[in-house]
């Protein structure tokens, strides 16, 4: 048995989720004609109070198409120097948007609304980038799965909107915050232009990510998803798979974070373990003893047939998700217990 725990993307769509794939009504969605996807899109606008919907192949391409939306070359787009899309987009703010990125020197991937006030409000001077976009990660994944503080946003919106700056969040594990926080998804259509949720983290379906906003941006990021490549055919056998894991897979989100914590709370006492972040969600940020080193602690975890993954800066991450049992929590809690 493997104990996979480098991302909650790595789970596999559980036999009800399969069923509902493969009784998926499809059509040809570059027509517009395949009613899954089209379901999947209004019940995530519907649920979000927001306009409209799109279905795209993955959180990057939302991102980057949300991104291209409310830019021009040359702009400048404010984000956390955590950011994914600073960081793991493969430089697709600069390819595909052309825009340059201040990043704000946050906490775990959070900033406040006076951190941004100078640069949002920056005057149009011919030399300078124009700073038209204010980017919010929640949860923040480099930040350790931690959770914006409802009120901050909104003082960050206020920002945004005195200043006429678009506002986008990434919200790729919005639902691991919501259920953390006890928020709603309406909460957050009404402070954002767009936004940017994944089906393939915590909700466990294979494949899938929806782009939120107006109708009128919708439509032009309808042109730019077919620009980038993602215009999909029969995809609503994936959409059906999304449908499921909205309908099914939401609450139990819980679930990892309480497992999370346990694995926290067994870190925080063990004598190699130097340090770990604050626990929110489904994700462990923690450093072992430099005489240890990280590497050394992953390779010997993976002879137990545990895989964790490196986050750079000696930190080492562990995400909790939909395929990791109560059976491998066991497991796990001992072999760290016994290293
Ligand atoms: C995973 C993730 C994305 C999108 O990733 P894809 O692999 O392209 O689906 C975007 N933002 C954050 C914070 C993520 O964790």
């Amino acid at each position: 048995m493997i104990i996979d725990l480098i991302s909650d993307t790595v789970t596999k769509p559980t036999p009800k989720m399969l069923e509902a794939m493969m009784s998926a009504k499809v059509g040809d969605d570059v027509f517009k004609m395949d009613p899954t996807v089209n379901e999947l899109q209004e019940k995530v606008a519907t649920m979000f109070g927001m306009e409209d919907a799109l279905f795209f192949p993955s959180g990057t391409m939302a991102n980057q198409t949300a991104i291209k939306l409310h830019t021009q070359p040359g702009d400048l787009v404010i984000c956390d120097k955590y950011a994914h899309i600073y960081n793991y987009e493969s430089g697709g703010v600069a390819f595909n948007s052309g825009v340059t990125c201040k990043l704000i020197d946050g906490e775990r991937g959070m900033f406040t609304a006076k951190q941004i006030e100078e640069i949002a409000a920056a005057k149009p001077e011919i030399y300078l980038p124009y700073t038209k976009l204010i980017c919010l990660e929640n949860t923040t994944n480099k930040g350790g799965g931690a959770c914006w503080d409802f009120e901050e946003i909104k003082k960050i919106q206020q920002v945004a909107k005195k200043n006429n700056l678009k506002f986008h969040l990434d919200g790729a594990r919005l639902f691991n915050a919501l259920v953390a926080k006890n928020e709603t998804p309406k909460q957050y259509g009404e402070l954002f232009d767009t936004i940017s949720i994944c089906l393939s983290k915590g909700l466990g379906a294979p494949i899938g990510s929806l782009l939120l906003g107006s109708k009128k941006d919708m439509t032009y990021g309808l042109r730019l998803r077919k620009l980038l490549g993602g215009g999909m055919r029969q995809v609503g056998f994936l959409a059906a798979a999304g449908i499921y894991a909205l309908d099914n897979h939401v609450e139990r989100l819980a679930e990892d974070h309480q497992k999370a914590k346990e694995i926290g709370a067994l870190l925080g006492s063990l004598s190699y373990i130097t340090k770990v972040e604050p626990i929110e969600t489904n994700i462990i940020i923690f450093y072992v003893d430099e005489k240890i080193g990280a590497e050394f602690f992953i390779n010997k975890m993976k002879e137990k047939n545990i895989l964790l993954t490196p986050m750079g800066d000696g930190k080492l991450r562990i995400v909790t998700h939909l395929d990791y049992t109560d059976k491998m929590h066991e497991i796990l809690l001992k072999e760290l217990k016994n290293f």
